[in-house]
């Protein structure tokens, strides 16, 4: 509907229509602040990409998330169509790798039946290849990992394997192969990770670094997939290009050899170095493409003025900036930015909670809780969030939950797993674990002995268990305990036989999933037990559990298959073929720790993690636990800044990216003594503000962030900090703090402080801001 699309064009300000609209065959490159309407100008560019006549499902665009994917798919498809919108390929980088990886599966060695290895069979693979190196060869390649396929291994993993797996990823995520390893004379390196490919390879496994990695391999080995995907994707666009690795960049530059080629991005906001995100992108873009086109969009629209110039003031603290942005705004100045700060986790929830029902209460039609978000540095914060809400009636979702590392949901996939024809031991493994009555150690028994059988006799897992259970082959066990495994092998033959005559993928789900039985409603969590186990125990029942399965079903099936219902699709595609994609997809979002947008009720308040707040926006956030320890998120109290949260400068990028999802009113929160009474400071990011911005109210006597010494007596400075605004200092005290407080602080033992010696501490900061 060209009508719509100029309407949409029309919506744009100059410069974004200008980068919609320009040349196609021009490689284009957006850098722009947050907020400044790169995605929607990247949605414009789409559109013109429609509008010259490039076949919708000939264009690719890449997302960072599945939810940023959907929400693309939405705005497109307000302008050209459901319909239209469906055929164009958005999607991930990983779920655009695996279905890569798994048509040209055989090229990999693999079958396109391969599985995808998670954290925890990563885990075990690990272990497996040490237990190689060390003890040489091994009879049976991958014992460990079939052995234990669910077994506790995260208390068997050790420290030294903890250090392999690191290596392993970063050799993965940097592309790097064994002989490059042994030509630098790491042998072992080259070694452990020799081994980790063959278990993988020998277990018919990818992992997700295997995803970008091996579609890399087929693009530039086998020239007929290389010509197939030029023909294929004519057009692409990247959305949040900061958080490229380089290894995804390296395979952008492979597809995207025909010059087609936009992408949109902030080095500010690069927020995921730890998976490989690689700013430099930017400049191997400028040289790879030399005849590209560069625009930059300066204005923001999302946030106040106070917002904007506290955001863009913290971010000039970094040094490491490689595009200069301007950022201005026509938006009003807005409220000033609250900084709260609270006695304890517990007040903290208290307050968001009352401010929550302030903001809400004016709207006549009820209550808008859409429209604000609680965010968080660790995921262990959002607990206590989702504990008050609910005792307090306020609906929320949240983001980030590991919701598919649940047991219950590890189990109904294995089970799922086991219907595919040519589904290997592993998911036959775990299923009867998971069927089989009888404890733990009966269950291990059985499943031992299984194995054993399979090896002797060379044979499956199944095949061997299928012998044992029909007595063909004599066991130790008892007649019920066969009958038991009998029945547990019919119930999910039946499953097979139920996917075979191409029943409904949601009803063969349903099935998995009231297979389970009675102790997985009874899930718990170490946390929640912790918390005095109120928590979470209605999201652990199996019943919960399988309806947000339910709706992930009903969400992806609407997204991958033009019609929206189940039945239609079956035809199209067939129950297997269904049921493998939809594997596929949970198996994806497990890296995501994203839940569908479906099932999210889109009145409730946001909870998530900074890291998946990306790209989003609400009316009012709220920023919890801006604890200098949390962000940065530091090792331990005294320690340095924690090496997988990366350098200083990434913690403030992350603060940035907290900052300006923020449209109208921003809340931050630090609270000043944590659940085990240990002393906390406000983030060192909150002197960076400058001071009429922000209005602070507290608990007590009043912190004054600006007046915080600069010399920090209990963290270490990263390498990186440069504090551009000097804090006001008494520069003829030796030390800003009073001597007790330095003691307090710089001794183990009165960190742990009890309630009152906390009152005697602020009382003496109270004291010390005064004399200032
Ligand atoms: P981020 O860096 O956080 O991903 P972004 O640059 O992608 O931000 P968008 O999400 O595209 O920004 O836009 C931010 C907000 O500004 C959205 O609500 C969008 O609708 C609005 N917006 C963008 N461009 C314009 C415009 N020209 N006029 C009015 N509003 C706009
Ligand atoms: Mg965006």
């Amino acid at each position: 509907a060209p009508r719509k699309y100029y309407e949409y064009l029309h919506s744009l300000n100059d410069k974004q229509r200008e980068a919609a609209c320009s040349d196609v065959a021009v490689p284009l490159m957006i850098v722009a602040g947050p907020g400044s309407g790169k995605t929607s100008t990247m949605v414009g560019r789409v559109l013109t990409l429609l509008k010259e006549g490039i076949p919708p499902s000939n264009i690719l665009a890449m997302t960072f998330t599945t939810a940023a994917a959907s929400e693309m798919r939405d705005r497109i498809g307000a302008v050209v169509g459901k319909a239209v919108a469906k055929e164009i390929i958005i999607s991930t980088f990983h779920s655009f790798c695996l279905q890569l990886c798994r048509t040209h599966a055989e090229k990999l060695g693999r079958t396109s039946e391969f599985i995808i290895y998670g954290h925890g069979q990563q885990r075990r693979a690990i272990i497996e290849a040490e237990r190689l190196l060390e003890h040489g060869k091994s009879d049976g390649l991958g014992d460990a990992v079939k052995q234990q396929y669910d077994g506790d291994i995260k208390h068997s993993f050790k420290d030294k394997a903890k250090k392999w797996l690191k290596f392993v990823t970063q050799a993965k995520s940097s592309g790097q192969t064994p002989e490059e390893y042994e030509k630098k004379g790491d042998l072992t390196g080259a070694s452990i990770l020799r081994h980790y490919n063959e278990i993988l390879v020998s277990c018919n496994a990818l992992d997700y670094h295997d995803f970008i990695n091996s579609s890399i391999t087929l693009l530039t080995k086998f020239p007929e997939v290389y010509k197939e995907c030029q023909n294929t994707w004519q057009a692409i666009v990247v959305d949040e290009f900061q958080d490229t690795s380089a290894m995804q960049y390296f395979l952008l530059k492979l597809l995207a050899s025909h010059n087609h080629i936009t992408i949109v991005g902030d080095d500010d906001q690069s927020i995921f170095s730890f998976n490989g995100a690689d700013v430099s992108g930017f400049d191997s873009f400028r040289r790879d493409f030399p005849n590209h086109k560069e625009i930059r969009l300066n204005k923001n629209y999302r946030s106040t003025r106070a917002i904007v110039e506290a955001a863009t003031a913290l971010i000039h603290n970094n040094t490491k900036r490689c595009n200069h942005k301007l950022a201005e705004t026509d938006n009003p100045s807005g409220s000033k930015i609250t900084v709260k700060e609270c006695h304890s986790e517990d007040s903290q929830c208290a307050f968001v909670i009352d401010k929550i029902i302030e903001t809400t209460s004016s709207s006549a039609e009820g209550r808008d809780f859409g429209k604000i978000a609680v965010l968080y540095r660790r995921q262990i914060t959002g607990k206590a969030f989702q504990v008050s809400f609910r005792n307090r009636k306020i609906p929320f979702n949240v983001h980030g939950v590991a919701f598919y590392r649940k047991k219950a949901i590890k189990a109904i996939m294995a089970i799922l797993r086991t219907t595919l024809p040519g589904c290997d031991d592993g998911p036959w493994r775990q299923a009867l674990k998971t069927l089989l009555p009888g404890d733990k150690e009966e269950k291990k028994k059985i499943i031992d002995h299984v194995e054993k059988i399979s090896l002797a006799r060379k044979c499956s897992f199944i095949s061997a268990a299928t012998d044992i259970f029909s007595a063909k082959v004599s066991g130790t066990f008892k007649r019920t305990q066969i009958t038991q495994g009998r029945k547990v092998l019919s119930t999910l033959y039946s499953l097979s036989k139920f996917v075979e005559r191409e029943q409904s993928v949601s009803a063969v789900i349903s099935s998995a999933g009231n297979m389970l039985p009675q102790q997985y409603l009874l899930e718990k969590r170490a946390v929640i037990d912790n918390d005095g186990g109120k928590l979470l125990n209605e999201d652990n029942d199996i019943r919960s559990v399988l309806q947000f399965l339910m709706d992930d079903v009903s969400d992806f099936l609407s997204t991958h298959f033009s019609s929206s219902g189940d039945a239609n699709q079956t035809e199209e595609k067939g129950c297997t073929a269904t049921l493998k994609a939809f594997i596929d997809y949970i198996s994806l979002r497990e890296t995501e720790n994203f839940r569908s947008r479906k099932e999210e009720n889109k009145n409730s308040i946001t909870l998530t993690t900074i890291h998946q707040s990306k790209g989003l926006e609400w009316d009012v956030v709220f920023i919890v636990q801006a604890n200098d320890s949390e962000i940065p998120l530091l090792h331990e109290y005294n320690g340095t800044v924690k090496e997988a949260g990366c350098t200083l400068e990434e913690e403030r990028r992350l603060f940035y990216v907290a900052m300006t999802r923020a449209r109208k009113k921003l809340y931050i929160l630090h609270v000043t003594v944590d659940s085990h009474r240990q002393l906390l400071l406000p983030s060192r990011f909150l002197r960076e503000i400058p001071g009429h911005l922000f209005d602070i109210q507290g608990e007590g006597p009043a912190t004054k962030y600006h007046e915080q010494p600069s010399g920090d007596i209990s963290f270490d400075h990263a390498e990186g900090e440069t504090s551009t605004e000097k804090p006001i200092v008494n520069q003829n005290e030796t030390s800003p703090y009073p001597e007790l407080m330095q003691s307090c602080l710089a001794n183990d033992f009165l960190k742990r402080f009890e309630i009152d010696d906390r009152a005697v501490v602020s009382h003496i900061f109270h004291h010390w801001a005064k004399r200032q």
